[in-house]
Protein backbone atom coordinates (compact mmCIF):
# COMPACT_ATOMS: atom_id res chain seq x y z
CA UNK A 1 0.00 0.00 0.00
CA UNK A 2 1.55 3.09 -0.99
CA UNK A 3 0.72 6.25 1.20
CA UNK A 4 1.62 10.00 1.80
CA UNK A 5 3.13 11.12 4.73
CA UNK A 6 1.67 12.31 7.84
CA UNK A 7 1.93 16.04 6.21
CA UNK A 8 0.88 14.47 3.19
CA UNK A 9 3.99 15.16 1.23
CA UNK A 10 7.43 13.47 -0.26
CA UNK A 11 8.26 10.29 1.41
CA UNK A 12 12.10 10.68 3.14
CA UNK A 13 13.44 8.57 6.04
CA UNK A 14 16.61 8.53 7.82
CA UNK A 15 19.37 6.47 9.22
CA UNK A 16 21.07 7.83 12.44
CA UNK A 17 23.60 5.93 12.76
CA UNK A 18 26.52 6.83 16.06
CA UNK A 19 29.81 6.51 15.03
CA UNK A 20 30.58 5.13 18.37
CA UNK A 21 31.45 1.39 16.56
CA UNK A 22 31.37 -0.39 14.09
CA UNK A 23 28.21 -0.42 11.65
CA UNK A 24 26.26 -3.04 13.58
CA UNK A 25 23.89 -5.91 11.60
CA UNK A 26 20.53 -3.83 13.61
CA UNK A 27 21.71 -0.59 12.16
CA UNK A 28 22.26 -2.04 8.98
CA UNK A 29 18.64 -3.73 9.16
CA UNK A 30 16.80 -0.51 10.08
CA UNK A 31 19.14 1.48 6.87
CA UNK A 32 17.89 -1.94 4.83
CA UNK A 33 13.74 -1.11 6.29
CA UNK A 34 14.35 2.42 5.66
CA UNK A 35 16.10 2.26 2.06
CA UNK A 36 13.18 -0.13 1.00
CA UNK A 37 10.53 1.57 2.07
CA UNK A 38 12.07 4.89 0.32
CA UNK A 39 12.92 3.10 -2.73
CA UNK A 40 9.59 1.57 -2.89
CA UNK A 41 7.24 5.05 -2.35
CA UNK A 42 9.51 7.31 -4.90
CA UNK A 43 11.03 9.06 -1.53
CA UNK A 44 14.57 10.11 0.21
CA UNK A 45 16.36 8.31 2.27
CA UNK A 46 19.12 10.37 4.23
CA UNK A 47 21.73 9.76 6.65
CA UNK A 48 22.46 11.81 9.85
CA UNK A 49 25.61 10.87 11.59
CA UNK A 50 24.52 11.36 15.19
CA UNK A 51 28.11 12.35 16.46
CA UNK A 52 27.00 14.38 19.66
CA UNK A 53 28.84 11.88 22.16
CA UNK A 54 32.18 13.55 21.44
CA UNK A 55 34.42 11.37 23.78
CA UNK A 56 33.03 7.65 21.96
CA UNK A 57 32.37 9.26 18.36
CA UNK A 58 35.01 8.35 15.57
CA UNK A 59 36.03 9.51 12.37
CA UNK A 60 37.04 5.49 11.78
CA UNK A 61 33.48 4.47 12.58
CA UNK A 62 31.91 6.60 10.20
CA UNK A 63 34.12 5.60 7.51
CA UNK A 64 32.96 2.06 8.69
CA UNK A 65 29.37 2.57 8.51
CA UNK A 66 29.36 4.50 5.28
CA UNK A 67 31.28 1.76 3.80
CA UNK A 68 28.85 -0.82 5.02
CA UNK A 69 26.31 0.82 3.67
CA UNK A 70 27.70 1.31 0.36
CA UNK A 71 29.04 -2.21 -0.05
CA UNK A 72 25.25 -3.36 0.87
CA UNK A 73 24.25 -1.23 -2.12
CA UNK A 74 22.33 1.50 0.14
CA UNK A 75 22.85 4.34 -1.62
CA UNK A 76 21.55 7.25 0.25
CA UNK A 77 20.12 10.46 -1.20
CA UNK A 78 22.23 13.97 -0.25
CA UNK A 79 25.05 14.72 1.82
CA UNK A 80 24.94 12.60 5.13
CA UNK A 81 24.02 15.91 7.68
CA UNK A 82 26.20 15.92 10.58
CA UNK A 83 24.61 16.33 14.03
CA UNK A 84 27.41 17.99 15.79
CA UNK A 85 27.59 20.63 13.64
CA UNK A 86 23.63 21.69 14.33
CA UNK A 87 24.34 22.47 17.76
CA UNK A 88 23.17 26.07 17.27
CA UNK A 89 19.65 24.96 16.33
CA UNK A 90 19.53 22.27 19.13
CA UNK A 91 20.20 25.39 21.63
CA UNK A 92 17.64 27.56 19.90
CA UNK A 93 14.99 24.72 20.73
CA UNK A 94 15.55 24.22 24.01
CA UNK A 95 15.87 28.05 24.61
CA UNK A 96 12.33 28.00 23.25
CA UNK A 97 11.43 25.34 25.27
CA UNK A 98 12.39 27.29 28.50
CA UNK A 99 10.49 30.38 27.22
CA UNK A 100 7.26 28.53 26.75
CA UNK A 101 7.65 27.06 30.27
CA UNK A 102 7.91 23.45 28.59
CA UNK A 103 11.26 22.90 30.10
CA UNK A 104 13.02 24.41 33.40
CA UNK A 105 16.68 23.67 34.98
CA UNK A 106 16.55 21.66 37.27
CA UNK A 107 19.75 22.07 40.38
CA UNK A 108 19.49 19.05 41.39
CA UNK A 109 22.98 17.90 42.44
CA UNK A 110 24.53 14.05 41.85
CA UNK A 111 24.46 13.09 45.18
CA UNK A 112 20.75 14.01 45.30
CA UNK A 113 19.67 11.88 42.32
CA UNK A 114 21.33 8.80 43.83
CA UNK A 115 20.39 9.25 46.97
CA UNK A 116 16.39 9.60 45.50
CA UNK A 117 16.65 6.78 43.43
CA UNK A 118 18.18 4.72 46.39
CA UNK A 119 14.99 5.42 47.94
CA UNK A 120 13.44 4.08 45.45
CA UNK A 121 14.80 1.09 44.87
CA UNK A 122 14.57 0.61 48.90
CA UNK A 123 10.87 0.87 48.64
CA UNK A 124 10.87 -1.54 45.42
CA UNK A 125 9.58 1.62 43.47
CA UNK A 126 10.80 1.85 39.49
CA UNK A 127 13.56 4.46 39.59
CA UNK A 128 12.32 8.10 38.49
CA UNK A 129 13.06 11.78 38.57
CA UNK A 130 10.71 12.94 41.18
CA UNK A 131 10.02 16.92 39.54
CA UNK A 132 11.12 17.86 42.38
CA UNK A 133 12.90 21.29 40.72
CA UNK A 134 9.45 21.55 38.48
CA UNK A 135 8.41 24.73 39.89
CA UNK A 136 10.90 26.29 41.78
CA UNK A 137 10.43 30.13 42.88
CA UNK A 138 12.92 32.66 41.56
CA UNK A 139 14.34 33.19 45.52
CA UNK A 140 14.69 29.24 45.12
CA UNK A 141 17.07 29.55 41.97
CA UNK A 142 18.84 32.07 43.00
CA UNK A 143 19.72 30.41 46.22
CA UNK A 144 20.45 27.45 44.28
CA UNK A 145 22.66 30.04 42.03
CA UNK A 146 24.74 31.59 44.75
CA UNK A 147 25.82 28.05 46.29
CA UNK A 148 27.10 27.99 42.67
CA UNK A 149 25.21 25.11 41.89
CA UNK A 150 24.33 23.92 38.20
CA UNK A 151 21.87 22.74 36.58
CA UNK A 152 20.65 20.49 33.88
CA UNK A 153 17.40 21.33 31.68
CA UNK A 154 14.30 19.16 32.42
CA UNK A 155 11.35 18.59 29.79
CA UNK A 156 7.94 18.67 31.79
CA UNK A 157 5.71 15.30 31.07
CA UNK A 158 2.82 16.03 32.60
CA UNK A 159 2.26 12.18 34.28
CA UNK A 160 -1.83 12.11 33.19
CA UNK A 161 -0.55 13.08 29.62
CA UNK A 162 -1.81 10.27 27.13
CA UNK A 163 0.47 9.76 24.46
CA UNK A 164 -1.19 7.52 21.29
CA UNK A 165 0.27 7.11 17.80
CA UNK A 166 -0.49 4.24 14.88
CA UNK A 167 2.63 2.35 14.83
CA UNK A 168 3.07 0.57 11.80
CA UNK A 169 4.38 -2.12 12.21
CA UNK A 170 2.51 -2.56 15.72
CA UNK A 171 -0.43 -0.52 15.45
CA UNK A 172 -1.96 1.53 18.13
CA UNK A 173 0.37 2.32 20.77
CA UNK A 174 -0.52 4.30 23.81
CA UNK A 175 1.60 5.34 26.45
CA UNK A 176 0.76 7.33 30.02
CA UNK A 177 3.13 10.34 30.88
CA UNK A 178 3.77 8.89 34.08
CA UNK A 179 5.54 5.49 32.66
CA UNK A 180 8.32 7.96 31.27
CA UNK A 181 10.47 8.55 34.22
CA UNK A 182 9.39 12.18 35.00
CA UNK A 183 10.62 15.09 33.59
CA UNK A 184 13.40 14.13 31.51
CA UNK A 185 16.66 15.64 31.20
CA UNK A 186 17.04 17.32 27.86
CA UNK A 187 20.34 19.41 28.39
CA UNK A 188 23.57 18.20 30.39
CA UNK A 189 24.21 20.02 33.92
CA UNK A 190 25.94 23.18 33.04
CA UNK A 191 26.35 27.14 35.10
CA UNK A 192 22.42 28.22 34.94
CA UNK A 193 22.91 30.78 33.21
CA UNK A 194 24.25 28.64 29.62
CA UNK A 195 22.36 25.84 28.30
CA UNK A 196 24.82 22.20 28.61
CA UNK A 197 25.10 19.76 25.69
CA UNK A 198 21.95 18.53 24.91
CA UNK A 199 20.65 15.05 24.57
CA UNK A 200 19.50 12.40 22.27
CA UNK A 201 15.71 12.51 22.57
CA UNK A 202 15.59 16.78 21.90
CA UNK A 203 18.42 16.60 19.44
CA UNK A 204 16.49 13.56 17.59
CA UNK A 205 13.43 15.62 17.53
CA UNK A 206 15.13 18.79 16.49
CA UNK A 207 16.66 17.68 13.18
CA UNK A 208 13.88 15.01 12.17
CA UNK A 209 11.63 18.36 12.04
CA UNK A 210 14.60 20.52 10.57
CA UNK A 211 15.00 17.57 7.46
CA UNK A 212 11.66 17.19 7.45
CA UNK A 213 11.48 13.26 8.04
CA UNK A 214 8.16 11.88 7.04
CA UNK A 215 8.78 8.61 8.24
CA UNK A 216 10.54 6.93 11.53
CA UNK A 217 11.65 3.55 10.85
CA UNK A 218 13.87 2.42 13.52
CA UNK A 219 14.50 -0.58 16.04
CA UNK A 220 11.75 -1.31 18.86
CA UNK A 221 14.08 -0.67 21.68
CA UNK A 222 13.23 3.02 21.02
CA UNK A 223 9.97 2.45 21.52
CA UNK A 224 9.49 4.62 24.95
CA UNK A 225 12.17 7.40 23.35
CA UNK A 226 9.18 7.74 21.09
CA UNK A 227 6.46 8.40 23.25
CA UNK A 228 8.73 10.89 24.80
CA UNK A 229 9.42 12.32 21.39
CA UNK A 230 6.03 13.20 20.57
CA UNK A 231 5.30 15.17 23.93
CA UNK A 232 8.35 17.34 22.32
CA UNK A 233 6.95 17.59 18.91
CA UNK A 234 3.55 18.69 20.71
CA UNK A 235 5.82 21.08 22.80
CA UNK A 236 7.61 22.59 19.40
CA UNK A 237 3.91 22.62 17.82
CA UNK A 238 5.46 20.55 14.68
CA UNK A 239 3.35 17.54 13.17
CA UNK A 240 5.48 14.48 14.32
CA UNK A 241 6.23 11.68 11.56
CA UNK A 242 4.79 8.39 11.37
CA UNK A 243 6.12 5.55 13.49
CA UNK A 244 7.57 1.97 12.34
CA UNK A 245 9.20 0.28 14.82
CA UNK A 246 10.93 -3.00 13.82
CA UNK A 247 11.54 -6.03 15.54
CA UNK A 248 14.80 -6.55 17.42
CA UNK A 249 17.62 -9.19 15.81
CA UNK A 250 17.47 -12.22 18.73
CA UNK A 251 20.52 -14.82 19.04
CA UNK A 252 19.70 -18.27 19.24
CA UNK A 253 18.58 -18.16 22.83
CA UNK A 254 16.00 -15.43 21.33
CA UNK A 255 18.18 -12.52 23.32
CA UNK A 256 18.75 -9.36 21.26
CA UNK A 257 22.05 -10.00 19.42
CA UNK A 258 25.05 -8.43 21.06
CA UNK A 259 29.14 -8.23 20.94
CA UNK A 260 28.61 -11.53 22.81
CA UNK A 261 27.42 -13.72 20.03
CA UNK A 262 30.63 -12.79 18.10
CA UNK A 263 30.06 -11.59 15.03
CA UNK A 264 28.04 -8.57 14.48
CA UNK A 265 29.42 -5.73 12.39
CA UNK A 266 29.17 -5.86 8.57
CA UNK A 267 32.96 -5.43 8.05
CA UNK A 268 33.08 -8.91 10.29
CA UNK A 269 30.72 -10.56 7.78
CA UNK A 270 32.58 -9.36 4.76
CA UNK A 271 35.88 -10.59 5.68
CA UNK A 272 34.11 -14.01 6.57
CA UNK A 273 33.29 -14.56 3.08
CA UNK A 274 29.61 -13.11 2.88
CA UNK A 275 28.70 -11.39 -0.52
CA UNK A 276 26.89 -7.85 -0.24
CA UNK A 277 24.28 -9.49 -2.04
CA UNK A 278 23.54 -12.55 0.64
CA UNK A 279 23.45 -10.16 3.63
CA UNK A 280 21.33 -7.83 2.19
CA UNK A 281 19.30 -10.42 1.22
CA UNK A 282 19.58 -12.46 4.33
CA UNK A 283 18.32 -9.31 6.43
CA UNK A 284 15.54 -8.31 4.39
CA UNK A 285 14.05 -11.79 5.72
CA UNK A 286 15.33 -10.73 9.41
CA UNK A 287 11.15 -9.52 10.24
CA UNK A 288 10.18 -9.29 6.92
CA UNK A 289 8.18 -11.90 5.02
CA UNK A 290 8.03 -11.84 1.24
CA UNK A 291 4.69 -11.51 -0.28
CA UNK A 292 3.53 -15.59 -1.53
CA UNK A 293 5.46 -16.62 -4.46
CA UNK A 294 8.33 -14.59 -4.03
CA UNK A 295 10.18 -17.59 -2.23
CA UNK A 296 13.13 -16.34 -0.43
CA UNK A 297 16.01 -15.53 -2.37
CA UNK A 298 15.98 -11.94 -4.16
CA UNK A 299 17.67 -8.68 -4.83
CA UNK A 300 17.45 -5.40 -3.38
CA UNK A 301 15.68 -3.71 -6.40
CA UNK A 302 12.99 -6.98 -6.20
CA UNK A 303 12.57 -6.57 -2.52
CA UNK A 304 12.23 -2.83 -2.74
CA UNK A 305 9.11 -3.28 -6.00
CA UNK A 306 7.11 -5.02 -3.13
CA UNK A 307 8.55 -4.36 0.48
CA UNK A 308 5.92 -2.59 2.66
CA UNK A 309 5.41 -2.58 6.64
CA UNK A 310 2.48 -5.17 6.58
CA UNK A 311 4.44 -7.87 6.03
CA UNK A 312 7.19 -6.71 8.75
CA UNK A 313 6.51 -8.78 11.97
CA UNK A 314 6.42 -8.11 15.51
CA UNK A 315 8.10 -10.55 17.00
CA UNK A 316 11.87 -10.57 17.28
CA UNK A 317 13.80 -12.51 14.36
CA UNK A 318 16.05 -14.75 15.51
CA UNK A 319 19.76 -15.08 13.24
CA UNK A 320 19.53 -18.08 11.36
CA UNK A 321 23.28 -18.97 10.39
CA UNK A 322 21.97 -21.68 8.22
CA UNK A 323 19.98 -19.72 6.11
CA UNK A 324 22.22 -17.46 5.29
CA UNK A 325 24.98 -19.62 4.35
CA UNK A 326 22.28 -21.18 2.06
CA UNK A 327 21.98 -17.70 0.59
CA UNK A 328 25.57 -17.10 0.21
CA UNK A 329 25.92 -20.58 -1.50
CA UNK A 330 23.16 -19.57 -3.79
CA UNK A 331 24.81 -16.12 -4.87
CA UNK A 332 28.53 -17.50 -5.41
CA UNK A 333 26.67 -20.66 -7.70
CA UNK A 334 24.76 -18.36 -9.56
CA UNK A 335 27.66 -15.69 -10.33
CA UNK A 336 29.23 -17.75 -12.92
CA UNK A 337 32.63 -18.58 -13.37
CA UNK A 338 34.06 -15.07 -14.55
CA UNK A 339 32.35 -12.86 -12.03
CA UNK A 340 33.54 -15.59 -9.11
CA UNK A 341 37.23 -15.27 -10.47
CA UNK A 342 36.90 -11.23 -9.85
CA UNK A 343 35.38 -12.10 -6.38
CA UNK A 344 38.39 -14.34 -5.55
CA UNK A 345 41.34 -12.32 -7.23
CA UNK A 346 41.55 -10.14 -4.43
CA UNK A 347 41.18 -12.69 -1.88
CA UNK A 348 43.93 -14.93 -4.08
CA UNK A 349 46.20 -12.16 -4.45
CA UNK A 350 46.56 -11.87 -0.49
CA UNK A 351 48.24 -15.26 -0.49
CA UNK A 352 50.53 -14.30 -3.85
CA UNK A 353 48.34 -16.89 -5.74
CA UNK A 354 47.31 -16.00 -9.55
CA UNK A 355 49.98 -13.10 -10.35
CA UNK A 356 53.16 -14.83 -11.05
CA UNK A 357 53.41 -13.30 -15.08
CA UNK A 358 53.43 -15.75 -17.53
CA UNK A 359 52.39 -18.75 -15.52
CA UNK A 360 49.49 -20.81 -15.74
CA UNK A 361 48.23 -19.64 -12.53
CA UNK A 362 48.18 -16.03 -13.54
CA UNK A 363 46.01 -17.20 -17.22
CA UNK A 364 42.23 -16.19 -16.48
CA UNK A 365 41.52 -19.15 -19.13
CA UNK A 366 43.24 -21.07 -16.23
CA UNK A 367 41.62 -19.15 -13.50
CA UNK A 368 37.94 -19.54 -14.80
CA UNK A 369 38.31 -23.25 -15.08
CA UNK A 370 39.24 -23.48 -11.41
CA UNK A 371 36.73 -21.55 -10.35
CA UNK A 372 33.73 -23.83 -12.37
CA UNK A 373 35.33 -26.51 -10.82
CA UNK A 374 35.18 -25.04 -7.14
CA UNK A 375 32.18 -22.97 -7.75
CA UNK A 376 29.50 -24.98 -7.15
CA UNK A 377 30.65 -26.62 -3.28
CA UNK A 378 31.14 -22.81 -2.26
CA UNK A 379 29.36 -21.48 1.00
CA UNK A 380 30.99 -18.84 1.65
CA UNK A 381 33.72 -16.53 -0.41
CA UNK A 382 36.94 -18.05 1.75
CA UNK A 383 36.06 -21.20 0.73
CA UNK A 384 37.12 -20.37 -2.65
CA UNK A 385 40.81 -19.60 -0.87
CA UNK A 386 40.91 -22.90 1.13
CA UNK A 387 39.55 -25.24 -1.90
CA UNK A 388 41.83 -23.29 -4.58
CA UNK A 389 44.97 -23.55 -2.21
CA UNK A 390 46.18 -27.23 -3.71
CA UNK A 391 46.09 -25.64 -6.87
CA UNK A 392 48.11 -23.07 -6.07
CA UNK A 393 50.15 -24.72 -3.63
CA UNK A 394 51.60 -28.22 -3.34
CA UNK A 395 49.65 -29.74 -0.18
CA UNK A 396 51.35 -32.17 2.85
CA UNK A 397 50.60 -35.50 2.51
CA UNK A 398 47.58 -36.67 4.81
CA UNK A 399 47.92 -39.20 6.64
CA UNK A 400 45.59 -41.29 4.67
CA UNK A 401 47.10 -40.47 0.71
CA UNK A 402 50.43 -41.82 2.38
CA UNK A 403 48.98 -45.06 3.30
CA UNK A 404 47.36 -45.26 -0.45
CA UNK A 405 50.95 -44.65 -1.76
CA UNK A 406 52.79 -47.04 -0.18
CA UNK A 407 50.22 -49.97 -1.22
CA UNK A 408 52.44 -51.83 -4.00
CA UNK A 409 50.32 -51.98 -7.21
CA UNK A 410 49.31 -48.46 -6.47
CA UNK A 411 52.84 -47.35 -6.82
CA UNK A 412 53.86 -49.60 -9.75
CA UNK A 413 50.73 -48.21 -11.79
CA UNK A 414 51.78 -44.26 -10.50
CA UNK A 415 55.25 -44.95 -12.29
CA UNK A 416 53.41 -45.94 -15.40
CA UNK A 417 51.87 -43.14 -15.69
CA UNK A 418 54.61 -40.60 -14.86
CA UNK A 419 56.41 -42.47 -17.51
CA UNK A 420 53.31 -41.81 -20.05
CA UNK A 421 53.32 -38.11 -19.02
CA UNK A 422 57.04 -37.36 -18.91
CA UNK A 423 56.85 -38.90 -22.79
CA UNK A 424 54.10 -35.88 -23.74
CA UNK A 425 55.61 -32.43 -24.73
CA UNK A 426 55.31 -30.30 -21.67
CA UNK A 427 53.62 -27.98 -22.94
CA UNK A 428 51.06 -30.13 -25.51
CA UNK A 429 47.35 -29.86 -23.29
CA UNK A 430 46.44 -32.72 -22.10
CA UNK A 431 42.62 -33.97 -23.34
CA UNK A 432 39.89 -35.54 -21.12
CA UNK A 433 40.12 -38.62 -23.35
CA UNK A 434 43.81 -39.22 -23.59
CA UNK A 435 43.76 -38.43 -19.89
CA UNK A 436 41.28 -41.49 -19.47
CA UNK A 437 43.30 -43.55 -21.84
CA UNK A 438 46.82 -43.14 -20.42
CA UNK A 439 44.76 -43.89 -16.49
CA UNK A 440 43.52 -47.48 -18.09
CA UNK A 441 47.16 -47.78 -19.75
CA UNK A 442 48.93 -47.58 -16.52
CA UNK A 443 46.53 -49.81 -14.17
CA UNK A 444 46.96 -52.65 -16.99
CA UNK A 445 50.75 -51.78 -16.67
CA UNK A 446 50.49 -52.52 -13.34
CA UNK A 447 47.70 -55.19 -13.24
CA UNK A 448 45.27 -52.89 -10.76
CA UNK A 449 41.84 -51.83 -11.18
CA UNK A 450 41.45 -48.73 -12.56
CA UNK A 451 40.12 -47.32 -9.47
CA UNK A 452 42.87 -47.94 -7.97
CA UNK A 453 45.30 -45.31 -10.30
CA UNK A 454 42.27 -43.40 -9.77
CA UNK A 455 42.40 -43.14 -5.85
CA UNK A 456 46.34 -42.69 -5.87
CA UNK A 457 46.68 -40.29 -8.37
CA UNK A 458 44.34 -38.26 -6.20
CA UNK A 459 46.50 -38.66 -3.21
CA UNK A 460 49.66 -37.77 -5.15
CA UNK A 461 48.33 -34.72 -6.25
CA UNK A 462 45.93 -33.22 -3.53
CA UNK A 463 47.76 -35.25 -0.56
CA UNK A 464 44.39 -36.18 0.11
CA UNK A 465 41.59 -38.73 -0.84
CA UNK A 466 39.18 -36.37 -0.76
CA UNK A 467 38.53 -33.21 -3.19
CA UNK A 468 36.86 -32.10 -6.30
CA UNK A 469 36.34 -34.19 -9.53
CA UNK A 470 39.59 -35.94 -9.97
CA UNK A 471 39.71 -35.50 -13.94
CA UNK A 472 39.11 -31.96 -14.10
CA UNK A 473 41.75 -31.25 -11.70
CA UNK A 474 44.03 -33.57 -13.02
CA UNK A 475 43.82 -31.39 -15.87
CA UNK A 476 44.25 -28.26 -14.72
CA UNK A 477 47.32 -28.95 -12.60
CA UNK A 478 48.63 -30.41 -15.66
CA UNK A 479 48.38 -26.89 -17.41
CA UNK A 480 50.95 -25.69 -14.59
CA UNK A 481 53.03 -28.77 -14.77
CA UNK A 482 51.92 -29.65 -11.37
CA UNK A 483 50.82 -33.12 -11.79
CA UNK A 484 54.48 -34.22 -13.03
CA UNK A 485 55.92 -32.49 -9.93
CA UNK A 486 53.95 -33.84 -7.12
CA UNK A 487 53.49 -37.60 -8.56
CA UNK A 488 57.04 -37.56 -8.68
CA UNK A 489 57.26 -36.60 -5.01
CA UNK A 490 55.80 -39.66 -4.44
CA UNK A 491 57.87 -42.30 -5.82
N1 LIG B 1 21.56 7.46 17.05
C1 LIG B 1 20.44 6.67 17.44
C2 LIG B 1 20.82 5.21 17.45
O1 LIG B 1 21.80 4.85 16.83
C3 LIG B 1 19.31 6.93 16.45
C4 LIG B 1 18.01 6.38 16.83
C5 LIG B 1 16.92 6.96 15.94
O2 LIG B 1 16.77 6.46 14.83
O3 LIG B 1 16.29 7.92 16.35
O4 LIG B 1 20.20 4.42 18.12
Amino acid sequence: MKFASAAGSAVRVRLAPSPTGTLHIGTARTAMFNWLFARRQGGQFLLRIEDTDSARSKPEYTANILEGLQWLGLDWDGEPVIQSERIGEHRAAIQQLLDSGHAYRCFASEAELTAMREQQAAHKQAPRYDNRHRDLSAEQQQAYIAEGRQATIRFRIADAASITWSDLVRGEMAWKGSDLGGDMVIARRAPADQIGDPLYNLVVVVDDISMAISHVIRGEDHIANTAKQLLLYQALAAEPPVFAHTPLILNQEGKKLSKRDGVTSVSEFRAMGYTAEALANYMTLLGWSPPEGMGERFSLAEAAAVFDFERVNRAGARFDWEKLNWLNGQVLHGLGPESLRQQLLPLWAEHGWGTEPGSAWADPAWQIDLCSLIGPSLTLLADGVEQARPFFTTPELEQAAETQLANDGARAALEALLESLLKLLPEAPLEADQAQALLLEAAMAAGVKKGVIMKTLRAALLGSLQGPDLLTTWLLLHRSGADRVRISRCL
